[in-house]
Formats: C-alpha cells, sequence, structure tokens
C-alpha cells in the first residue's frame, strides 16, 4: 500500500533562529516543508526563506561527482589527491604552509573533525570559519566579559521583557521568526517597548516605539553615555557589582571621557537630545531589558568594544542571568553557534578549551591523543587568504562556503586562490564563483541529504535529518575529512562510523576534566545511543551529566579565574577607514529578506527571487539627485578596493551620505554585482572580523547605451557590463545593459537566444527600442527587449505568458508590447511570496478601504502564510495614511 511517507523533523539550514522544520518527500526528488509546531524555537512558525525550501531541493545544479581539474574521478582518486597535496606541502614547508576554510553551514560533526585534523593531527590552528564575517567581535567580547563565549539569553527572554533593545539588526528581514515572535508578544502586551537602534529605517522598524537612526559606528559613544546615565541616575546594582565583577571604575572612567553630558553624546552619534534621553529613560525605568544585536555590531573594526560596552550596562544594572533580561548577541548562520561550540576558528581550541587558560592545551593533546596539536592561534579569515596571496598558505581546503564572494576586497580573494599551487573546494553546488578556482572538488551531501546536529542562537542542539536518499556520489562532509585523515596516516583518531559517534566524542571532550570550570558541558548527552541520536529532541546547553541544567550566570558566577565578570573600558573609536572627497559616502552591506548568503540555494526558488530580483543600491533620494541618478538607474560603486554596478533604489529611510547593497549576488548569477569587491578588508584588531558594514564610497551614473530585459526557458551566459540572472517558475528573467551600439549589441544576443533552438522570430524595431520573441509552434520560448532608455516592462505579466502552452493572436502582440492590455492589470513588485501578490494589488486593495494588515489578508491572502511580508504591507498601509492626511 502507498501511502504518504512520515514527516522527517529536521531543522531550517538558514538563519540563526534555527526553526524546526517538518519534510514529507514528494517521492519525486522534493519535499513538502512545513513549520514544526513541537519546536521551541519557532513553534510552527517558517519565514518566507524558510517556507520555499522545498523550491531548492533540484539537483541541476549540484556538484554530483568528484574532479580533479574538469575531469571527474572516482572518489579514491580525489582523496588520493588531496592527501597527497597536503601531505607534500606540509612535508616541505611544515603545517602552517596548509589552512581550512570552513563554514556555519557545516553540521556541528563535521566541524569536529575539520578542527580535529588540522588543528590535532597536521598540527596548525590555520582554520577558520566564515562565521569570522558574522558574530567573531561577540566571541571574544563574551570572553573578555564572562570568560567563556557564552550567550546568557533565550527566546523566550524576549517574550518576557519589558523593554527590547536592537541594536545593529534587522530582525524583521534577517531574523524573521524572532521577529515575529517578538511581533507577537508586542500585540499582545503592548507595554512591551521596542527600541530600534540602526542607522538605516529598515522593515523592523514596523514594531519600534522608538527608532534612533545614530551615525554608522557611534554605537560604543551611546552605550558609554547608557552606563554614564545609569550611574548619575543611581541605577547601578551596587551589590552585584561588588559581589560579582571588577573593573567598573576604569569602565565608568572611560564611559564618562567620551560621554561628558549627553549633548556631546547626541553630537557623536548624531541623534537628537531627545531621543536620546527618552531611551536611556526607558533603559533606566525598566528592570526587564533584553539588550538584542547581530552584524551591525559585529561588522565593525571596533565590534568587540561595540559588544562590551553593550554588556558593561547590563553588568552595571545587575541585567543578567535572570529571565526577560540580558545581553543577547544572535548569530546569523544556522550553525555559527556549533563552530564555536568545536572550536573551528583559529583563535580556539575545541569544547570551549583556550589556547590561553593554563592546562587547556594538555588537556585537549591527552583527549584526542594529538602529539602534534597547534600550540598557537592560526591565521583568520582576512589573513588567511592574504597569506595565500602571498604564497605563504600553498594549500587551502574549503568547504560549503565561497570566499571569492563574501570576503571584503573580494578581488584580492579572487586573485590569491588564482595564485595558490593547491586548492581543494567541498560543495554541493558545481559553479560557484569559488569552485571555479578548485583544482578538486568534491560532492558534498546538501540539506535533507545530511545528518548531524546544530546549535541556534539560544545555545539550542537541534538534529538535521535526512529525508533524500544522497545523490550521485555525493558524501557527508566528516566522511570526507575523515577519509582524508586516515590517508595521512591518522586512520585510529578518524575511525568513526556515523555522525553519532562523532557526536558521542565531542560531547565526552565537552566534559573531559570539566567539573564546572567550563561553560560548555554537554555530559549528559555524550552517552546517546544510535537511536537516541537520530530521535533526540531539541536541548539547550549546558547539559551536564551530573548537575542540573540552570540558567547561565543565574549563580553569578562566571568563567574568569576568580569567577567575577570583567567590566570593559571601551573606549569610542571611528571606524579604521575615513571617507574622503573622492569616497564621501559609505557603504553598509547586508542581508535580504527573501535571499541567502551567495543564493546558491535560494536563487534556485522562483518565488524567493520575485521579491528582489536585482541588487539594489538604497540611497536617499537627495543623494540620487546630488549625483545626477534616477530612482531606477544604473550606477557605479567605487571604492578603494574595487567596483560593482547597481540598480538605484530611492529610500527615504537611508541616512544622507549613506548607501546600502545586499551581499548575495555572485559571478554565478549575474555580471559586474559583486558588492563585496568593493568592501574594505579593515578588520577589528581583536575579534578580526571584517568592517562590512562602512567602507568609504562613490556612486555615479554608469554610463551604457542601452537597457533591456531577456526572459528565456534556458539559461545564458553572457558578457555584459551589467547582467542579472533570476529563476521565475517557466523562465530564466536577465536584466541586461551594456555600452556598444544598440543594434549589434541586439544582433549578438538575438543570435545566441536563436542558437538554443526557437524557431520562429517575431521582431518590432520601432525607432529607439528592438524586440523580439521566439516561438517553437505556439509556445513562447523567449523574448528580448532592449532600448536606448529603461522601459517600464511588466516583468511579472511577461513571465506568466511562459506558463501557458500557446500563445496566438492578440498575446502576442500584447507580449511585443511588454505589458498586459489596458484590461489585465499589472499585480506590479512581489511582496507576498507565498501567495504571490504584488505591490499594485495591495496598494489597489488598501484604495478600497483595506486599511490593516488583518484586511488585507482576508482580502488577498497576503502575510496568512510565513508572514515575512507584514512589515511591508504595514507600510504600505501607512504610507496611503500618509497621501491621505497629506
Ligand atoms: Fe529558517 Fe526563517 Fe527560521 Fe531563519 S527564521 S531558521 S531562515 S525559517
Amino acid at each position: 500500500m502507498h501511502g504518504t511517507p512520515p514527516a522527517t523533523r529536521t531543522t531550517c539550514p538558514y538563519c540563526g533562529v534555527g526553526c524546526g522544520v517538518l519534510a514529507v518527500p514528494d517521492g519525486r526528488g522534493g519535499a513538502a516543508i512545513a513549520g514544526d509546531p513541537d519546536h521551541p524555537a519557532n513553534f510552527g512558525r517558517l519565514c518566507s526563506k524558510g517556507a520555499a525550501l522545498g523550491e531548492t531541493l533540484g539537483l541541476a545544479t549540484r556538484l554530483l561527482h568528484p574532479e580533479i581539474g574538469d575531469a571527474r574521478v572516482s572518489w579514491d582518486a580525489a582523496l588520493d589527491r588531496v592527501a597527497e597535496g597536503f601531505r607534500d606541502t606540509v612535508a616541505k614547508h611544515g603545517p602552517d604552509s596548509v589552512a581550512f576554510y570552513v563554514s556555519g553551514q557545516l553540521l556541528t560533526e563535521d566541524y569536529y573533525v575539520a578542527n580535529k585534523l588540522i588543528k590535532g593531527f597536521i598540527g596548525t590552528a590555520n582554520i577558520d570559519s566564515n562565521s569570522r564575517l558574522c558574530m567573531a567581535s561577540s566571541v571574544a567580547g563574551h570572553k573578555r566579559a564572562f570568560g567563556a563565549d557564552l550567550v546568557p539569553v533565550q527566546y523566550s527572554d524576549l517574550e518576557a521583557a519589558d523593554l527590547v533593545v536592537l541594536v545593529g539588526s534587522n530582525l524583521a528581514w534577517c531574523h524573521p521568526v524572532l521577529f515575529q515572535r517578538l511581533a507577537a508578544a508586542k500585540a499582545k502586551r503592548p507595554a512591551l517597548k521596542v527600541v530600534n537602534i540602526d542607522p538605516r529605517a529598515t522593515a523592523t522598524n514596523d514594531i519600534a516605539d522608538l527608532h534612533l537612526a545614530l551615525k554608522p559606528g557611534s554605537d560604543v559613544a551611546l552605550f558609554n553615555g547608557l552606563l554614564a546615565a545609569i550611574v548619575e541616575a543611581g541605577a547601578v546594582d551596587e551589590c552585584f557589582v561588588r559581589r560579582h565583577t571588577v573593573n567598573f571604575e576604569q569602565a565608568l572612567a572611560t564611559a564618562r571621557r567620551d560621554a561628558p553630558d549627553l549633548a556631546a553624546v547626541a553630537r557623536t552619534c548624531d541623534l537628537p537630545v531627545a531621543d536620546l534621553q527618552r531611551f536611556y529613560a526607558g533603559f533606566l525605568a525598566t528592570e526587564r531589558v533584553v539588550t538584542l544585536w547581530s552584524q551591525g555590531v559585529n561588522q565593525s573594526s571596533s565590534g568587540v568594544d561595540k559588544v562590551d560596552a553593550i554588556i558593561n550596562c547590563h553588568l552595571a544594572t545587575g541585567r543578567i542571568g535572570k529571565a526577560g533580561m540580558g545581553p543577547f548577541s544572535i548569530t546569523g548562520q544556522p550553525n555559527a553557534m556549533g563552530g564555536r561550540e568545536v572550536g573551528a576558528l583559529a583563535n580556539m581550541l575545541a569544547a570551549h578549551l583556550d589556547f590561553e587558560r593554563p592546562g587547556d592545551h594538555d588537556k585537549l593533546r591527552r583527549f584526542w591523543q594529538a602529539p602534534n596539536l597547534a600550540a598557537r592561534p592560526g591565521l583568520k579569515a582576512v589573513d588567511m587568504f592574504r597569506a595565500v596571496g602571498a604564497g605563504k598558505i600553498k594549500a587551502i581546503w574549503i568547504m560549503a562556503t565561497n570566499p571569492a564572494v563574501s570576503l571584503p576586497e573580494a578581488d584580492a580573494v579572487r586573485r590569491a586562490l588564482g595564485t595558490c599551487e593547491f586548492v581543494v573546494v567541498s560543495d554541493c553546488e558545481r559553479d560557484t564563483d569559488t569552485a571555479r578556482l578548485a583544482h578538486v572538488r568534491l560532492p558534498a551531501l546538501a540539506w535533507g541529504e545530511k545528518e548531524g546536529t546544530v546549535t541556534n542562537s539560544e545555545r539550542r542542539i537541534s538534529r538535521q535529518a535526512p529525508f533524500l536518499l544522497p545523490p550521485g556520489e555525493a558524501r557527508a562532509d566528516w566522511w570526507i575529512v575523515a577519509q582524508v585523515a586516515q590517508r595521512l596516516g591518522h586512520g585510529k583518531a578518524f575511525a568513526f562510523d556515523g555522525p553519532a559517534s562523532i557526536f558521542r566524542e565531542h560531547a565526552a571532550l565537552t566534559a573531559f576534566e570539566n567539573g564546572g570550570t567550563r561553560d560548555l558541558d554537554l555530559g549528559g548527552l555524550a552517552g546517546l545511543s544510535d537511536t537516541d541520536y537520530a530521535r533526540f529532541a531539541p536541548v539547550q546547553w549546558p547539559a551536564p551529566a551530573a548537575r542540573k541544567m540552570a540558567r547561565p550566570f543565574a549563580d553569578g558566577r562566571f568563567y574568569t579565574a576568580d569567577g567575577r565578570a570583567r567590566f570593559i573600558a571601551a573606549g569610542a573609536r571611528p571606524p579604521m577607514q575615513a571617507t574622503s572627497g573622492e569616497h564621501p559616502l559609505v557603504l553598509n552591506t547586508g542581508r535580504l529578506r527573501d535571499q541567502w548568503h551567495t543564493m546558491t540555494r535560494t536563487a534556485k526558488s522562483p518565488r524567493l527571487s520575485r521579491h528582489r530580483p536585482e541588487p539594489l543600491l538604497e540611497m536617499h533620494p537627495d543623494d540620487i539627485t546630488a549625483r545626477g541618478l534616477v530612482p531606477g538607474s544604473l550606477a557605479r560603486l567605487t571604492s578603494r578596493w574595487g567596483s560593482s554596478v547597481h540598480r538605484v533604489l530611492a529610500e527615504p529611510g537611508m541616512r544622507r551620505g549613506e548607501v546600502f547593497a545586499p551581499m548575495h549576488w555572485t559571478d554565478a548569477l549575474a555580471g559586474g554585482v559583486r558588492v563585496n569587491a568593493v568592501s574594505n578588508p579593515a578588520v577589528d584588531p581583536i575579534s578580526g572580523q571584517p568592517e562590512l558594514k562602512h567602507t568609504p564610497v562613490q556612486v555615479a551614473p554608469l554610463p551604457t547605451a542601452w537597457s533591456g530585459l531577456i526572459l528565456t526557458r534556458r539559461r545564458l551566459g553572457l558578457d555584459l557590463p551589467y547582467w542579472v540572472d533570476a529563476v521565475g517558475s517557466s523562465c530564466r528573467r536577465y536584466e541586461v545593459a551594456g555600452d556598444t551600439p544598440i543594434d549589434a549589441a541586439f544582433a549578438i544576443l538575438a543570435d545566441q537566444i536563436a542558437a538554443m533552438r526557437p524557431n520562429l522570430e517575431v521582431h518590432d524595431r520601432t525607432g529607439r527600442r528592438l524586440r523580439a520573441a521566439w516561438f517553437d509552434g505556439d509556445r513562447l520560448e523567449a523574448c528580448l527587449f532592449l532600448a536606448r532608455e529603461p522601459e517600464p516592462h511588466d516583468r511579472d505579466w511577461l513571465m506568466q505568458q511562459f506558463e501557458a502552452e500557446a500563445l496566438t493572436g492578440p498575446d502576442r502582440l500584447r507580449l511585443l508590447a511588454g505589458r498586459a492590455g489596458a484590461e489585465a492589470a499589472s499585480a506590479g513588485r512581489s511582496i507576498c511570496v507565498c501567495f504571490g501578490i504584488g505591490e499594485n494589488r495591495i496598494r489597489e486593495a488598501v484604495g478600497a478601504g483595506a486599511m490593516t494588515v488583518e484586511a488585507l489578508g482576508e482580502r488577498l491572502g497576503c502575510g496568512t502564510n510565513c508572514g515575512s511580508c507584514l512589515p511591508e504591507l504595514r507600510g504600505l498601509i501607512a504610507e496611503s495614511k500618509q497621501k491621505a492626511v497629506a
């Protein structure tokens, strides 16, 4: 009897919220996806990215077989080649001539094995994770203040708080389910106040009672001002400070130097005094305060000081270790926390053991029986790739990440990899910007196929479970590393028979000679059987064997030598790279609502591609005008390090003098738009985290002879100054622009399209615009629109025409007009991707009286599934109300 297979409980592979997912395979390689109502991170909710996971499971672009150069080889041949490359390099140049660059996408078990091999047995700490770009400043800030990298807050504290302060976090787009939990708590209990501290007015403002659009980089001054205000108001928890902390006076002296009075702080932060006063008064008057931050704090050359300036305010008021309060760093990636647990960063040992703490190195050496254990920290990400460029690192293995796109000064990273003697890439995808530079490509299992654990932002360990069969010859990352370890002569230490045995060893290490001296203790999980491991429910750490798990710091005991937390005298300083006459604007980079990292998965989803199909450059309208640009035109973004091209979006919520661009697009999906070619490589001196939020830039019009649109059922290879590929449900959409004569460009593109077999060509050459469509019988195959001036095509309507089996008569004429007839109004830019509801339809419904999100949901369905679009729906309603008042 055939029936629906049971749902597999797993975890979303995207952000650090770590939502539980129920996946039901459809038997054709796909799966139906739903939120897991029993998972304590999301209780059944999923955001737009999580809800679209089923659309990302296709195999068309996967790496399915090992390759050396471009030749398919056997696993044995590939593994032998990797082992030989690393063995020979170490033999000739020593262990520090090799490196691993790993990823928060890896499962904890994969991470553990990679870290064990390079630190324990190859003998170098040259392993760093792309988490360095994400939360390294928080790790360092926690360790300075608490003596351990411990996040003391959990999600339910946001709901129990009376004030939530969000700093440098577009929670609505980057951690949407957490945002929805907070929004729901606030709707239920309006006394819960939210302050949003962010230079940009983002969708997160939807629930903010107060928005502080501070000057970028001025966070330390803001929180030093708060510390001074706490003291002035007599709000210090004297007992807590006396018993459980040290260094208060030094921190206060520094804070007072930065913040002699309110007016001085307001000037430094470029904020109205009244707003600052309101924030400080709210913080002083509210006991239950959670201060939550993410990359806006961490991605800074003073990121560690920002983190500690925030923590200082919680220590001064004793607001830590209790329900509804505390400093809360949330991670960007699904398993950034797992990487921290296994020590897969260059300056950490495994299991929160430390290079610096006496005795830790010896403990790990004995536990692993690794006489060759690295004795000193290795190179952090930016320095690691500089060392590759300088020829000091001669062999590098990159796992599950795309540094040729994601690191700052990305062109230099690309050049470095291009000259490196031996580059190995393990990935699920064959054609990433980094995989193109690899000598050996190893096919890894993807989400839905691999098995292991991840830890989310509230220290909750959940399982990622397989529900699809391994495709081709893809293998688990831990298996690949263990196979290479065996070939390097370390078989005994890597004789794992599955992820459960790796997890048991990892858990046992956390408990090894711990006795309550280290925060990370999973001793209670070290004896899990394979069956227990396959079934275990999400669990928060610490999970020690003998002691009851308690809220971190509830007893006022920290993990420093004397058990006291450290106040840090964190002085304000400006970002490392200052603006100049040549580069007068500040570039901020970040995430979009519906894309993830370098889009290797989300770009496969037609519905996710609808929200922002191009990498738009958000600018204040006055900055646009001042540069001779118009909204929708193309502009070149330039810094000392490189340049990229973007379409300009007018965004009144930007501060003047600042621009924002998304981090996601790559050369595999577009031409000329990689924003990290522009980003500066300055790093925090302690954490090594790059300052991706502050690059001095200039923006200027991009001279083009023409621009246009190509829709086609098949993928095109383009060589143009600007092109962006986005997937639709039945076709691909290419936005294009060029600087060659339009007739020649049209002829070349038309030839390229016609070469793909479409057999009937219809042309419209009227003056300044050139249009053509190709048919196979009556079925639309492709269309091409070029014009000297940008034209307002109805892209969504055009893409819908590819869903029809036959297009005849008037429909063909409308097609060449590029828009629906008057009777078929355009739906407009997609806002609700779950139900495909466009901006124009929403505006229409608002105009017809649907003035709440509930009314819109009732009328159109929008916002009633994942809820990711709710802030934008409220924005459109607010805009309409404002217009009515004006
Ligand atoms: Fe995935 Fe969205 Fe949940 Fe993040 S909030 S884990 S992206 S479903």
